[in-house]
């Protein structure tokens, strides 16, 4: 192991809160119009803007078939067999969020299909994240369901989310954090939060997706921020609910579920009265990978500032940009480099003949 001088990981990234506008005489206090709203505030972090675009499943299981070469309303609705309706508020919230982008393809009469933009392209990293974590924890006794071959070096391969630096694997453990020029927090905007989820088992319909089962696990915009503060070293059921302004009731719930899919464990650390407190699993852990390849896209994309945070490696001691590598060649993978394997058949194709 290389023996660098490490940077004393940061305990607990401290949050800056922005000052609120004081009232004036020609802008009463909100609270002498309005019936008063809770307001919340959260830790700028680009995790967070990028469960925004991607934050239901759909979206992204959308997003999937454009990296296979789906385009057109049509094959999008055949292949992930979701309302009409539904697919069509994705795609033009997908085409607002400047993801994808229409163009005509036939002039009479004037049709128009989906095509990715370089914001959606380089969300593709993303998606192999997700993909190799699915791929190492959720796919039970069976294969994965799809296999990529890296045409730059020939091989099959897994996405590995290393460092920039080093191009060694990013591990949480190995990991410090501090705060970037773009640090501070947000107000939430009512009625983002919370958003539900596509439900789950519809997401494989089609095509089992390793891609999918990760996002049963973490897709829910609340488990998200969960675990995302865990990665931050939050522990404690008030150190969640002060960071979050999340409710007791669904805090509860989403822990107790976090627990149940195995990315938690409830540890005890106190026996008067009993206390317990959230700590990650291997596979918790894990989910690093996944979190700080959305963390870079969504730094890259879309923030108008600064990155919010800064990400050091103990093994290399260099700040670091999480980057997606073939575990092979340990070059970085792009979407044109890569080939699939099918480990599955459809089972509700229609007949050939
Ligand atoms: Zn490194
Ligand atoms: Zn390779």
């Amino acid at each position: 192991m290389p023996t660098v001088p490490l940077r004393k990981p940061v305990e607990e990234v401290p949050v800056r809160r922005k000052a609120m506008p004081r009232p004036t005489a020609a802008t009463p206090p909100a609270t002498a119009r309005k019936p008063k709203i809770r307001r919340i505030e959260e830790r700028n972090c680009s995790v967070g803007r990028t469960i925004d675009v991607i934050g239901d499943g759909w979206s992204f299981m959308i997003l999937r078939e454009c990296y296979f070469g789906v385009r057109r309303f049509e094959k999008f609705h055949e292949m992930l067999h979701l309302p009409r309706n539904t697919l069509t508020a994705r795609l033009r919230q997908l085409v607002s969020q400047g993801v994808l982008r229409r163009a005509a393809y036939t002039e009479r009469p004037l049709r128009y299909e989906y095509r990715l933009t370089k914001i959606g392209i380089a969300l593709y990293p993303v998606m192999l994240a997700l993909m190799s974590f699915g791929d190492r924890w959720l796919k039970g006794d069976s294969r994965k369901p799809l296999q990529l071959i890296h045409a730059k070096c020939g091989k099959p391969c897994t996405a590995v989310v290393g460092c920039s630096h080093c191009r060694v694997e990013i591990l949480a453990s190995r990991t410090s954090y501090r705060d970037g020029p773009g640090t501070g927090t947000t107000l939430v905007a009512p009625g983002r939060r919370g958003r539900r989820s596509a439900d789950p088992t519809a997401l494989e319909r089609r095509r089992p997706s390793s891609v999918a089962r990760t996002l049963q696990v973490i897709g829910d915009r609340w488990r998200f921020m969960i675990i995302r503060e865990a990665f931050f070293r939050a522990r404690r059921f008030d150190e969640f609910e002060a960071k979050l302004g999340i409710a007791p009731n669904i805090l509860s719930d989403r822990l107790t579920r976090l627990v149940a899919d195995g990315v938690f464990k409830r540890v005890r650390y106190q026996v008067q009265p009993e206390r317990f407190e959230y700590r990650f699993t291997e596979m918790g852990k894990d989910l690093f990978g996944p979190m700080i390849a959305m963390l870079r896209w969504g730094d890259d994309w879309l923030s108008g500032a600064e990155p919010p945070l800064i990400l050091t490696h103990h093994d290399c001691g260099s700040d670091f940009d999480p980057t997606i590598y073939c575990d092979q060649c340990r070059e970085p993978l792009a979407a044109t480099d890569m080939r699939y394997q099918m480990n599955y058949t459809n089972p509700i194709a229609p007949p050939t003949s």
